[in-house]
Order: structure tokens, then C-alpha cells, then sequence
């Protein structure tokens, strides 16, 4: 099959999973986020050309890597792309994250706000804040404790250069989806504690190719979907 036939097949088919766990779920149909790591601008474009054929005004996409990002931000600069970034942020890629994404999605941690705040410019709009929860996976050094998010939630909600939107996850990887739906579960009540004290948030990012049923099943608002659209990616 051509290229571009395989991928609108491939969005068409996520497209459908997604539209039927949310009709399972009796829920609004979740947003998608195309996670872009590894692909090269000209694949983004290609999705992006199909996505707006489809109807959608501006289309996510989601990149981990700051450095990575930037030149395929650049390239599609003209392209209607909501950019958000989904992998770890280290401290000091914090001014870059700040001028390139629309929305950072792993804030863990109180520094990471004050950076965010102080160097998203000024004739830009507020920068969209998601905290990243570690929700079950002891072995990751990543996202911040459920008991933390109250606070960390706060000093978001009190940066006027910032917006709190809401939370993300990635939970642990499990063979049975059972086991994973535990963990969205959970996301959801912390979601609808914080939804409930702050006006702005909205946004519930979870699941991801092989786990987007359960993620929504759990009310997720986003989902975030790499290997489903783009095909398998190349260890790195
Ligand atoms: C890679 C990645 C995804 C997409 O994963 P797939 O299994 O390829 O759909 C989603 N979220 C994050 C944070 C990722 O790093």
C-alpha cells in the first residue's frame, strides 16, 4: 500500500477505536494526540494534511524530546499544530520548552513551574499545564506522588503565564489491561477532585496505543497515540 494510504487506514482505524470505547463508555469521544517521537517533520505533515482533511481546525501533536521537537516545530510552523510535550523536562530545557510548545504535559515538580512561568514570552498565549502523575510505577523517577498534586496543582493555577488544565499519566505497562484499568481509575478521581477546585482544568491525558479502551472506559479527555497511527518505531 502507498505511504499515505497506510496512514490515513491507520488514522482511520484509531479514529474508530477511539469513537467506539467512548460510545461503550457513554462518554464524549476523547481528543487525539499523534505522539511524533522518532517520525520526521515530513511524516508529521502527512498526518497532520489527512487530519485537517477530516475536518479538524488544529490537530495535536506530542513530542518528548525538546531538542528533537524544535526543528520539526520550526518546519510545521505553518501547519495548524497544538504541540505538546509529553516526555521528561529537565530544568534546564525549561526556557526552550517554554518558547516552542503549546502545552507541556509533565510538570512533577515546583521548579519546573517557576521556570515554565518565568520564560514563556510574553506575546504568546499562557502556556497549557498538565501535572504528571505517578500513578502506580515504582520504578519511575518521573511525575510526582497523587498526595502532591493538590500543591503542585496550586502553584500552577497561581502563575498568570501558566494554565492548569489538568493531569497526565503514563501507568506502568501490565500484560493485563485489567490491571491498568486500576491506575486510570485512580487518575480519574484525582482528576475529578482537581476539576472541582479549579475552574480551568479539563484535561485527562491518558492511554495510549494499546490501552486507549481502558484509558476512556476511565473518562480520559486526551489520548495519546504514537505506534497505532505511525506504525512500530525503531529502538532508539
Ligand atoms: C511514546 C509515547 C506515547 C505513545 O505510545 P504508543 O504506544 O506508541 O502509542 C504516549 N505517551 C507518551 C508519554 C509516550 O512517550
Amino acid at each position: 500500500m502507498p505511504q499515505d494510504t497506510e496512514l490515513a487506514r491507520r488514522l482511520q482505524a484509531v479514529t474508530l477505536r477511539i469513537v467506539n470505547a467512548a460510545r461503550h463508555a457513554d462518554r464524549p469521544a476523547p481528543a487525539l494526540l499523534a505522539v511524533g517521537k522518532t517520525r520526521d517533520a515530513g511524516e508529521i505533515d502527512a498526518l497532520c494534511a489527512l487530519r485537517i482533511a477530516l475536518g479538524e481546525a488544529r490537530s495535536g501533536f506530542g513530542e518528548n524530546y525538546v531538542q528533537e521537537a524544535a526543528g520539526k516545530i520550526e518546519a510545521l510552523a505553518n501547519r495548524p499544530i497544538e504541540w505538546h510535550l509529553i516526555g521528561h523536562l529537565q530544568s534546564n530545557k525549561a526556557r526552550q520548552a517554554a518558547e516552542l510548545f503549546d502545552w507541556v504535559q509533565t510538570i512533577d515538580r515546583p521548579k519546573l513551574v517557576a521556570a515554565l512561568a518565568r520564560h514563556r514570552p510574553p506575546r504568546r498565549a499562557p502556556l497549557n499545564a498538565l501535572v504528571q502523575v505517578n500513578i502506580d510505577d515504582e520504578g519511575s523517577k518521573h511525575g510526582c506522588r497523587p498526595a502532591d498534586v493538590p500543591a503542585l496543582a496550586a502553584a500552577i493555577a497561581a502563575e498568570p503565564r501558566l494554565v492548569l488544565r489538568g493531569l497526565m499519566a503514563i501507568p506502568a505497562p501490565h500484560p493485563d489491561p485489567g490491571r491498568r484499568r486500576g491506575a486510570f481509575a485512580r487518575m480519574r478521581a484525582l482528576y475529578e477532585a482537581l476539576a472541582a477546585a479549579h475552574p480551568t482544568v479539563d484535561t485527562l491525558s491518558m492511554g495510549m496505543s494499546d490501552d486507549l479502551e481502558q484509558a476512556i472506559a476511565e473518562g480520559a479527555t486526551l489520548v495519546r497515540v504514537g505506534t497505532a497511527l505511525f506504525g512500530p518505531r525503531e529502538r532508539r
